[in-house]
């Protein structure tokens, strides 16, 4: 039965409508060791479970010479080619529709290579099965998605069997623990949909919380774009900056504290990297990402003028 549950998930159910679905996080689900709030994904993947357990040694993750396209006349990765280093931040921006949220699928196999191939520690990821690959990745996206269930269950998702004292530790790296001990039921209050409401810094840091539980070596991070007050963006960023460290970790970074700490920026255009770099060389070089981090800032400056002015 969880079997089929997950495979139905996981299978037949597009993410987007599994978000709107209404479920109970009971104990069938709670085997189900998966990703739940995804990019874009089709409606069904083939069974690859013949495959062998993809093992990583270093998390190091290569895109070499990968093209793909949704739609045959329209390529949206044009031979593509970066290596994310081991247990570094590489930062994916550019303007909307360059390919970010597309190298994130094709790194968790919801769609493949048309051409060229995507390898993490030099293996080819399409020879190994897809679960073996998803186990070893946590994906953050910019929804946050919640069950309808427990704080505690909502974070236990990322390791299914979590004790309390795990659950705790976690909640407490992703600055949730605080938060959660406040309210009147603790890790008992129910969330989701008809739960308590949260708000949008709480959410993602439980999202955090549940990715930091599964301990992944390699972190796929896409950032909101929805700006949060000045204290939650300072507990979101010291929880990412905790699940980061020592993973191998994608962002598609928004925001500007995010982009600067980088260790790797690279710049996402037309399905083509048009520069890759560290923060301060790239402005130096005043070419595209100079224009689009200027942009950036003066966005940021709109959105909240104070704290741009503390900031800078
Ligand atoms: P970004 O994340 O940088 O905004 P995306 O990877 O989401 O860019 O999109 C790159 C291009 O691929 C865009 O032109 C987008 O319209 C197209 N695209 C994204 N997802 C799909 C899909 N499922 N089917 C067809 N086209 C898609
Ligand atoms: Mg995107």
């Amino acid at each position: 039965f969880v079997s089929f549950i997950t495979a139905f998930l996981l299978a037949y159910e597009p993410a987007k409508r599994l978000a709107r679905l209404n479920i109970d996080l009971n104990s069938a689900l709670m085997g189900a060791s998966m990703l739940l709030e995804i990019v874009d994904k089709p409606a069904t993947e083939p069974d690859d479970s013949d495959k062998p357990a993809l093992a990583l040694t270093q998390a190091q993750i290569e895109f070499r010479d990968v093209t793909f396209a949704y739609r045959p006349d329209q390529p949206v990765l044009k031979q593509m080619n970066f290596i994310a280093e081991p247990g570094k931040v590489t930062a994916l921006v550019g303007p909307s529709g360059g390919g970010k949220s597309t190298i994130l699928s094709l790194l968790l196999r919801f769609y493949e290579a048309d051409e060229g191939a995507v390898l993490i520690d030099e293996q080819v990821i399409s020879d190994y099965s897809r679960s073996s690959l998803r186990q070893q990745t946590a994906y953050v996206g910019q929804d946050v998605y919640l069950f309808r269930g427990t704080v505690r269950e909502n974070i236990a998702f990322g390791k299914p069997g979590a004790t309390d004292e795990e659950i705790a530790a976690a909640a407490e790296a992703a600055c949730a623990h605080d938060f959660i001990t406040g309210f009147p039921l603790g890790y008992e209050t129910p969330v989701g949909e008809h739960g308590t409401q949260l708000s949008g810094g709480q959410r993602q840091r439980i999202a955090i919380a549940r990715a930091l539980i599964k301990d992944a070596p390699i972190i796929l991070l896409d950032e909101a774009t929805a700006a949060l007050d000045s204290e939650s963006e300072k507990y979101v960023q010291e929880a990412m900056a905790r699940l980061c460290k020592g993973r191998t970790t994608i962002v598609i970074a928004h925001r500007l504290h995010t982009i600067m700490h980088a260790d790797t920026i690279l710049v996402v255009e037309n399905g083509i990297i048009v520069e890759s770099g560290r923060h301060d060389d790239l402005l130096q070089k005043n070419g595209r990402y100079a224009n689009f981090f200027r942009l950036q800032q003066r966005e940021a400056d709109k959105a909240t003028p104070l704290r741009a002015k503390a900031d800078g």
